[in-house]
């Protein structure tokens, strides 16, 4: 796909993001997915615009974390034709698992993967709806490398490059790419 054919895309998926103010507390701008999938066309340029990023990365394993990552996560893994692992919050993965905590605004959080998910030396996207401040993708990126995979990219829908998380992941030595951003908005 050309560059331009790229921004139109990217632009068509930003436009149906919708913004709910102040939820689920005041002063949070939710980007809310839902739109791009209650309609098929859109929810189809959704997975064909991460397909045409990555149909020709060698990608064995799709990492897609709780619960967003899951809707994309199922189509594009079957596209790609890779494993699909699920990166969940904790205490709901029901065999051996890595754990890593991370902090929230207030307080903490927790993410587990299973610890046959991943063999070392596996190449690994990591994908999310949404990077914020990156401390979820952060700690979904060390439970991958303690697992001895390779974190190819972790990939979003959304970027909300303002709370610093994807600087943050580069930072750290990892690719990110998103579709779209909302930036000072
Ligand atoms: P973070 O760990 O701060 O990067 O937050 C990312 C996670 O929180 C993603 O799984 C998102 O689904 C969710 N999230 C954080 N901020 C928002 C927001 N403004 N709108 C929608 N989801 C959000």
């Amino acid at each position: 796909m050309s560059r331009a054919q790229n921004q139109y895309f990217d632009d068509y998926i930003k436009s149906r993001v919708r913004t709910i103010p102040d939820w689920p507390v005041e002063g949070v701008q939710f980007r809310d997915i839902t739109p791009l999938m209650q309609n098929p066309a859109t929810f189809r340029r959704l997975v064909d615009c991460f397909v045409h990023r990555y149909y020709e990365h060698d990608i064995d394993v799709l990492a897609c974390i709780d619960a967003r990552g899951f809707i994309i996560g199922g189509a594009l893994a079957y596209e790609l034709s890779t494993s699909l692992v699920p990166i969940r919050k904790r205490g709901k993965l029901p065999f051996d698992t890595v754990s890593e905590s991370y902090e929230l605004e207030y307080g903490k959080a927790e993410v587990e993967l299973h610890k046959d998910a991943i063999a070392a030396g596996q190449k690994v996207l990591l994908l999310d709806d949404l990077i914020a401040t990156g401390g979820t993708m952060l700690a979904a990126a060390a439970l991958i490398k303690r697992l001895g995979g390779e974190l190819a990219e972790a990939a979003a829908i959304i970027d909300l490059p303002d709370l610093g998380g994807s600087a943050k992941l580069q930072q750290a030595g990892y690719k990110v790419f998103s579709i779209c951003s909302f930036d000072g908005e």
